[in-house]
């Protein structure tokens, strides 16, 4: 059965498409063009990016009261039109997507994953399905079209985001830091990181600004979309750079108009990032007890935003007695709560690809647990990093003109958070692009 003729099968998702088809409720008229087409309704390449979303209730933006059995029109990958069933005229001829009994929001960013898993190497050379089955696995699965990657080898992830925006593969929009600035010999040794099945890559080493500079600017120069930085070494004996290095680095970003991020690893470290002016703290820091007024004064009032990942703790103790676990649990989320109650910022992350885990339900719990609302987890999702992290085309909401990002989730995460990885459809540019 072919689809139409003229079909640029290199388009995004138009593989999703396609495979989308053998599983969804088709109006007859999409039916029809399917089997042959109708007289005058031959598809257009145009044509394939317009679909509808039918039934299910719309979360616009995670402030907006939700649209109940609500309709939202693609066309040409950009949302054309929302609304309530009963108020929207859906076009002739257009793809639709039965959503009853759905819940459908802005596409979802992963603002920490890492692409360096050893899937990963050689990324000019894996085949087209390999590379996109490892998209789908770890991010499309789960409803996220934008990610940032916080340290791998970028002329590696480069070519993954070129082989995405190229059409070739179906995956999400892709903003990388390249390898992470560290100190000399806080990088874990080569066979550790084998073990790890982590692909062996340079993190550019530091001690004094003058060289953090120079690996600051090398790396936006290459084209990374930001930098970080380890202010205080990852183990013992946690060394510290001076306040001074890890400014430099940071200011270098902003001088390129790009964010800074930090991996904290402990109170220190998180002082020392705030102090610098990093806009991004990569994680909590519960292996350290919590958070005590001096740091939470320090916070207050500063421009700066958490990515919490509290289930990466969980991972990396699961061998650990329950007892050790709940300790780690409850410490990282007091952390997320004590971060919340003096103002600072959050976007979601969940450190996918540092742990080979990728399912984020935990995550969505373990943040509810810190007290965060269905819809203030929903903006770390969307809204938050899109203001934060945003360029050409901003993401986040579901509005006429904005870029057909999309997710359709099968329960509804008003009445659980974990229904927000129970993803029945991605969309990206309005491209199916899970399952
Ligand atoms: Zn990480």
């Amino acid at each position: 059965m072919t689809v139409s003729d003229g079909v640029n099968r290199s388009r995004p998702g138009y593989t999703g498409i396609v495979r989308q088809w053998t599983g969804v409720r088709f109006t007859a008229l999409t039916l029809a063009i399917l089997v042959g087409g109708l007289p005058g309704t031959a598809a257009t390449p145009a044509q394939q990016t317009r679909v509808a979303l039918v039934g299910g209730t719309i979360y616009t933006s995670p402030t907006a009261p939700p649209i109940p059995d609500g309709v939202v029109v693609i066309e040409n990958g950009r949302i054309s039109g929302v609304g309530q069933r009963d108020a929207m005229r859906v076009p002739d001829g257009i793809v639709t997507l039965e959503c009853s009994g759905s819940t459908i929001t802005a596409g979802f960013w992963n603002s920490h994953v890492h692409f360096f898993e050893n899937q990963w190497n050689d990324a000019a050379n894996i085949p087209a399905p390999r590379l996109e089955d490892q998209l789908r696995a770890m991010l499309m699965r789960y409803g996220f079209t934008s990610v940032f990657d916080l340290s791998s080898p970028w002329e590696n992830t480069r070519r993954i985001r070129a082989r995405i925006e190229s059409g070739e593969v179906a995956g999400p929009r892709v903003r990388s830091t390249g390898a992470a600035i560290v100190g000399d010999g806080w990088m874990p040794p080569d066979d550790a990181l084998v073990a790890l099945g982590v692909m062996l890559f340079r993190a550019p080493v530091v001690g004094d600004a003058a060289g953090a500079r120079a690996a600051a600017r090398a790396l936006l120069d290459a084209g990374t979309d930001g930098i970080k930085v380890f202010p205080v070494q990852p183990s013992a004996p946690f060394a510290a750079l001076t306040d001074d290095t890890i400014r430099a680095a940071v200011d270098e970003a902003h001088r390129h108009d790009r964010p800074a991020f930090a991996h904290p690893t402990n109170a220190e470290g998180l002082l020392a990032a705030v102090r610098a002016g990093v806009d991004v703290v990569a994680h909590t820091t519960p292996q350290f007890g919590p958070w005590d007024e001096a740091v939470l004064a320090a916070i207050e009032g500063k421009d700066v935003t958490l990515i919490p990942t509290l289930k990466v703790w969980q991972h990396h103790l699961r061998d650990e007695p329950a007892a050790v676990r709940a300790r780690s649990a409850s410490t990282s989320t007091a952390q997320l709560r004590a971060w919340r109650g003096v103002g600072g910022a959050v976007v979601f992350g969940t450190d996918a690809g540092g742990m080979n885990d990728y399912d984020p339900s935990d995550e969505y719990a373990l943040m509810a647990e810190a007290g965060m609302t269905f819809r203030e987890i929903l903006a770390a999702l969307t809204t938050t990093p899109a203001a934060i992290f945003g360029e050409a085309a901003p993401t986040g909401r579901i509005a006429p003109g904005q870029p057909a990002d999309l997710v359709v989730l099968d329960g509804d995460p008003s009445q659980n958070v974990r229904a927000l990885a129970d993803v029945r459809y991605t969309l990206r540019d309005g491209a199916v692009v899970y399952p």
